[in-house]
C-alpha cells in the first residue's frame, strides 16, 4: 500500500457554506485520479459531511470501481451511542450507506477516556470482534484523541486492536494536550501499527507563517509546505498510512507528487520540521483542525471553525477584511454565543470554544 490515504472528511464542496453539498463530479474525478496513480485507501466516518460522506463514497467509489481494487475504512461513532443496541443499528446503516458487504478497516471512532468507558459499557469491542469473525471487518482498530496514559490503558486492555489512528504532526509533536510524540511512543511500545490523521493539522500546516515558508523554500524550493507536513508523518517508523483530507484536485495532485514514490525525510529535514513547529506554536494560534464536529451542535448556528480559521489568519499576520468577517456572521455572530458548551463536548481538540467566541467577537466585532 502506498502511504497516502484519501480522507473523506473534507471532500470538495459545490456550496462552500453547506458541508453536505459535496461536489460529486469533482469527487469522482479525484477518486479516479487517485486510483490511477496506484493509491487505494479511503477513510470515511458516520459523522463526516453531516452524515453524508459514506453515501458520497458509495457514489464516487464503490459503485464505480471493483470492490477488490480499494480498501475502505469506516468508524463507529461511540460518542453518539445512547444505548447498547445503537452499535448494530449504526453498523448495518453504514454497510447500507457505503454499499459494501465488508469494511477492510474498521475503527471505534474518537476514543478518549469518556468514549472508552462508553465502548466498554455497551460491549462495542465484543460486538466488533464478532463482526470481524463473520468477515464483515477485515482489520479492527480505533482512532484516538486523548493523552498517552489513556492510550496505554486501552492498548493494554485490548491487545486485539490491530492498529491505532493517531493525530500526529510536527506542530502537535510536543503539544501538551495532543501529545503526538508521547502517543506515538506508546503505540510503538505496544508494537501497534499506526495510521496518522491530521498530518497537516486541518490545513494549518499548508498555510504556514512567512518565516516558516522561507525556511522550507531554502531547503527545497519546489515543494509545498503541506508536503513537509505529510512527509514528516509518513517518515515515522511503524506508520503504514497517512490520511489527507483533500478538498480539490490541486491538493490531491500535490500530495500524490511526493507520495507516489515516497522518500522518507532525513534526520536533518525532520529537525527542520520540528523547528518550524516551535515557531508556529509560539504564534499562539487556535489548534482547530476544522473537523466540524462542533458546527452541527451549535443552537445559534455560529460558523465556529470558519471564525477560528479567520482568527488564526490574523494571528499569523495575514490581512482579514471586513467582508470576510461579515460573510461568516451574516446568519449568526460569535457575540450570540449563549455558552451552552454543546460544541465543546464534541471537540476532539478540547478547545474552549465558548471563551474563544467572546475573544473572536471582541477582535473583529
Ligand atoms: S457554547 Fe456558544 S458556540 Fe458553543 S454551541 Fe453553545 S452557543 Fe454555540
Ligand atoms: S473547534 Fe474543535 S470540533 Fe470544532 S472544528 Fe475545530 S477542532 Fe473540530
Amino acid at each position: 500500500m502506498k502511504k497516502l490515504g484519501f480522507g473523506c472528511m473534507r471532500l470538495p464542496l459545490a456550496d462552500k457554506k453547506d458541508d453536505s453539498a459535496v461536489d460529486i463530479e469533482q469527487m469522482k474525478e479525484m477518486v479516479d485520479a487517485y486510483l490511477a496513480e496506484g493509491f487505494n485507501y479511503f477513510d470515511t466516518a458516520y459523522m463526516y459531511h453531516k452524515g453524508k460522506s459514506e453515501c458520497f463514497v458509495k457514489e464516487a467509489l464503490v459503485k464505480r470501481h471493483p470492490r477488490e481494487s480499494f480498501y475502505l475504512a469506516d468508524k463507529l461513532p461511540v460518542g453518539m451511542m445512547k444505548k447498547a443496541e445503537d452499535k448494530e443499528t449504526i453498523f448495518l446503516d453504514q454497510k447500507e450507506k457505503c454499499g459494501v458487504d465488508y469494511f477492510d478497516y474498521y475503527l471505534l471512532h474518537c476514543l478518549d477516556k469518556k468514549n472508552f468507558k462508553v465502548a466498554e459499557k455497551y460491549g462495542v469491542f465484543e460486538y466488533l470482534a464478532e463482526r470481524k469473525a463473520a468477515g464483515e471487518i477485515k482489520v479492527l482498530g480505533f482512532s484516538f484523541h486523548d493523552t498517552a496514559d489513556v492510550l496505554d490503558e486501552i492498548l493494554t486492555k485490548h491487545p486485539e486492536m490491530e492498529f491505532v489512528q493517531l493525530q500526529i504532526n510536527y506542530l502537535d509533536w510536543e503539544n501538551e494536550k495532543v501529545q503526538s510524540r508521547l502517543c506515538y511512543e506508546v503505540a510503538r511500545k505496544h508494537s501497534t501499527p499506526i495510521i496518522i490523521m491530521e498530518p497537516v493539522r486541518g490545513g494549518a500546516l499548508a498555510n504556514v507563517p512567512g518565516v516558516v515558508k522561507n525556511m522550507f523554500k531554502e531547503k527545497e524550493s519546489d515543494l509545498s509546505p503541506a508536503s513537509w507536513a505529510i512527509r514528516f508523518a509518513a517518515s515515522l517508523g511503524g506508520v503504514f498510512m497517512v490520511l489527507s483530507g483533500m478538498s480539490d484536485m490541486s491538493q490531491l495532485k500535490d500530495n500524490m507528487s511526493y507520495m507516489k514514490d515516497f522518500i522518507p525525510l532525513t534526520e536533518e529535514e525532520k529537525s527542520l520540521c520540528l523547528k518550524a513547529g516551535t515557531i508556529i506554536a509560539n504564534k499562539d494560534t487556535i489548534p482547530c483542525t476544522a473537523c466540524r464536529y462542533c458546527a452541527e451542535e451549535c443552537p445559534e448556528k455560529i460558523a465556529i471553525p470558519e471564525l477560528l480559521a479567520l482568527y488564526n489568519k490574523k494571528i499569523n499576520g495575514d490581512t482579514v477584511t471586513a467582508e470576510e468577517y461579515a460573510s461568516l456572521t451574516a446568519e449568526s455572530s460569535p457575540a450570540s454565543c449563549i455558552k451552552c458548551k454543546k460544541c465543546e463536548k464534541m471537540c476532539p481538540q478540547k478547545i474552549e470554544i465558548a471563551k474563544l467566541m467572546k475573544k473572536v467577537s471582541k477582535t473583529f466585532g
